[in-house]
């Protein structure tokens, strides 16, 4: 079957259950969305049709538009991860010795709402030009130390095979034998887009793992499970990134299913990632303790093979940490509200909403 990527941007897209189930202020608050250029909605028929009509569906909540995300947030950053501060060209982002990010996708297969990058995505953005890609192959010529590409956006799935192709040429002839890490949501969003000739393509220019972002089990349908199961029998590992999100997957027993079923398709759960502050999604964060009590009871259920390391990104740029128990090195407390202090490289202490 062949790929249908063309979003649903308007409710009278959606599915007839799910045009029903639309609440007054839900089609007030996408008139908003509209006029004030805040990140777009737009689902794939495929992924809509996978949500229930209810407001507290975990699929539909990952798509639809809600209007709490106008609420006042305190801890809200436009860039969560503090990605400015390490960008090297306008799509070239280093921040870890051994590897870069390359925001080669501009767009996505789908929006989701608790996305930390909609600074980058709400922009209209076409795929990497030329332009952008020299200097980041410069860049690459000239530090030897970077072994690996994450190659992000956006998604970069959402270009044509013979684009994406060029991409990876251009990047291993600059660097030979550098690690691709393609991060995409496409297999769970628009599974038809992994086609065998996209396979073949991802064959030819291994070293290459995919890091695919998947939240819920129902995400593994029969055909992205296909799509996945694919990729890995042809030689391509698949990494699982799922964020948690308060409302979707916030308990030890959702997890755990997801996980396993991951297992059971060859996939290797890799990061359970805190959500970052990003604006807009204050409604989907979940208490920092309250993460760590599902992270131990998680553990319990769920073999190491199963078991993706549970992160942070710090605010502001301080990168990613582990979160553990014994994180919490301290507490603040100031006008905003209470901070958690948590080590981060160097041990340096990093101020963290306690909730
Ligand atoms: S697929 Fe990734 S980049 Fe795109 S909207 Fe979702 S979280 Fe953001």
């Amino acid at each position: 079957m062949q790929s249908n990527n063309t979003l649903i941007t308007a409710i009278e897209g959606l599915p007839p259950l799910l045009r029903a189930s639309v609440k007054a202020e839900e089609t007030a608050y996408m008139e908003t969305i509209q006029s004030q250029g805040l990140l777009p909605f737009g689902v794939t028929p495929y992924f809509a049709s996978l949500a229930g009509p209810d407001q507290d569906d975990p699929i539909r909540r990952q798509f639809f538009p809600d209007p709490r995300e106008k609420q006042d947030d305190p801890f809200a950053l436009t860039d969560p991860l503090g990605e400015a501060l390490y960008r090297k060209a306008p799509r070239l982002v280093h921040q870890y010795r051994d590897r870069v990010l390359v925001l080669a996708g501009g767009s996505c297969a789908g929006y989701c709402r608790y996305c930390f990058r909609r600074h980058w995505i709400t922009r209209p953005q076409g795929f990497i030009s030329e332009t952008d890609l020299s200097p980041i192959l410069a860049y690459l010529k000239g530090h030897s130390e970077i072994r690996e590409a994450l190659i992000s956006g956006g998604d970069p799935l959402t270009a044509l095979d013979g684009r994406l192709a060029r991409l990876f040429k251009k990047l291993r002839d600059s660097r030979p034998g550098i690690l691709l890490r393609l991060c995409t949501r496409a297999p769970i969003t628009d599974p038809h887009r992994i086609t065998p000739d996209l396979i073949r393509i991802l064959q030819v220019y291994r070293p290459l793992r995919m890091a695919v972002h998947i939240n819920h089990p129902r995400e593994l349908t029969p055909a992205a499970g296909d799509a996945l199961a694919a990729c890995v029998h042809s030689g391509i590992p698949v990494h699982v990134q799922t964020v948690l999100l308060k409302g979707v997957n916030n308990d030890a027993e959702t997890l755990g299913s997801l996980f396993r079923e991951c297992l059971d398709l060859g996939l290797s759960p890799y990061y359970l990632f805190q959500l970052d502050l990003a604006s807009g999604t204050a409604h989907f964060r979940v208490p920092l303790k309250q993460g760590l009590d599902i992270y131990r009871e998680l553990k319990a259920r769920i073999s190491g093979l199963g078991l993706p390391m549970y992160a942070a990104d710090l605010p502001g740029g301080g990168g990613k940490i582990t979160l553990h128990d014994g994180v919490i090195a301290g507490i603040r407390d100031d006008p905003k509200g209470r901070f958690y202090l948590l080590q981060g490289p160097g041990g340096r202490l990093w101020p963290y909403p306690a909730d």
